[in-house]
């Protein structure tokens, strides 16, 4: 199918063409922002609401969802319905239609299939590369989101990202997603969630920080209920209001409090890029975080190609990619090392802003990228795109099939 065609029909315009089969419908990916690390843009940002995957017909059965509403919630929903064409009320659907279990909507979509059976085999050069999905409607449907674009990993957050307070995980949530991860042959150690952005564990404010650190164990209970073995969150900022040496004590203790009351799940610090006073651009400042965690074998870093060029790392020549593989082991030692973001950079080599771009679009180019394609030090782990979405569309299958492209 034609580029411009198909990306009209996943983002969800009428398409009048006919359908007979049923996996010819299209899978629609949209979501209203791009990921972007940013400080700057976080607070321009609404609500994440990231792309909704749509599979007709396939809301999986959720106990949950059966549970009345409190009467003034009921009341004025009715309301609305009443006076709001284009919020029709319930009862109209029909009620003879039985939702299909996670097994059933996987098994009536030949793409999803398809996916499930390459997930079987090892990838090429042992990459295991994906995108950040979307958890609309359901943790489970990011599974569902990798598989429909050809991901053999994928990232996620594990609540509403814009939001501090999460409806609890119920024991159906977890059983779909468990159950969505295996009938697609993920395994949970190539699931890499990413932390709130509203966190700051590095915060001189006590109500932040004890925010901030309650937010994380909430979401490293939840990694750990889900059987994800990884949780990525980006370290922390000073503000400006403390010094860098306290921040990273900070950090420490509050990781350190949060792997005491649970275990298996190993945190994950992101580099990030220098912009402003966020910790965690340079190798010493992670380092220096790593060795003040007690237990070592719950602790790793997640490197950021974006964040790393914008941060002064050059990944463009094999010579200056070796240099930061070489103070990366050197700096923190290379067997922290659990995942990767694969992110181009809108910005220029060192301009500590973070701007992620599409896969060879931007600063890097596919040079660097072709380096971490085949850098067997990165095998067998989590590969994450956090890249921006084109007219609301994902671009990440075609990155995806760029990226293994560049395996010799
Ligand atoms: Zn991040
Ligand atoms: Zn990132």
């Amino acid at each position: 199918m034609p580029r411009a065609q198909r990306k009209r029909k996943m983002s969800g315009e009428t398409d009048s063409s006919p359908k007979t089969k049923a996996e010819k419908k299209p899978i629609k990916r949209q979501r209203k922002r791009n990921i972007s690390d940013s400080d700057e843009d976080e607070e321009k940002q609404p609500d994440d609401s990231r792309s909704p995957v749509k599979y007709e017909n396939s809301d999986v059965e959720n106990e949950t969802k059966k549970k009345p509403k409190p009467k003034t919630q009921r009341k004025k929903k009715t309301k609305e319905a009443l006076t709001d064409d284009s919020n029709p009320p319930k009862k109209t659907k029909s009620r003879g239609s039985k939702k299909k279990s996670v097994e059933e909507t996987i098994e009536a979509n030949e793409q999803l299939l398809e996916m499930a059976k390459e997930n079987e085999k090892e990838p090429p050069g042992e990459k295991y590369i994906g995108g950040h999905n979307s958890i609309n409607g359901g943790l489970y449907k990011a599974a569902l989101e990798s598989a429909s674009i050809k991901g053999r990993a994928f990232g996620l957050f594990l609540k509403s990202n814009r939001q501090w307070a999460a409806k609890a995980l119920s024991d159906d949530d977890v059983d779909n997603f468990q159950r969505a991860c295996k009938k697609l042959n993920y395994s949970l150690d190539k699931i890499l969630p990413h932390g709130t952005y509203l966190m700051n564990c590095a915060s001189t404010d006590s109500e932040q920080l004890k925010k901030s650190r309650d937010c994380m164990l909430e979401e490293v209970k939840r990694c750990q209920r889900l059987g994800i073995k990884l949780y990525n969150f980006h370290p922390g900022s000073t503000c400006g209001k403390g010094k860098v040496e306290e921040g990273l004590q900070t950090i420490a203790d509050s990781i350190n409090m949060v792997l005491k009351e649970t275990k298996d799940v190993i945190i994950l610090l992101e580099n990030m890029s220098c912009q402003g006073n966020t910790i965690g651009g340079k190798f010493s400042e992670l380092s220096s975080i790593i060795d003040k965690v007690d237990d070592k074998s719950r602790i790793g870093v997640c490197l950021d190609t974006c964040h790393a060029f914008a941060a002064g790392f050059d990944i463009r020549t094999e010579e200056s990619y070796e240099a930061m593989m070489s103070e990366f082991d050197e700096t923190i030692g290379l067997k922290y090392l659990k995942a990767i973001h694969l992110n181009d950079s809108k910005g220029k080599l060192g301009c500590h802003a973070d701007r992620h771009e599409n896969i060879g679009k931007g600063e890097i180019g596919l040079d660097g990228f072709k380096l971490v394609m085949n850098d067997s030090r990165l095998n067998n782990m989590p590969m994450i795109l956090e890249t921006p979405f084109i007219e609301n569309v994902s671009n990440y299958e075609e990155e995806i099939e760029t990226l293994y492209g560049l395996v010799k």
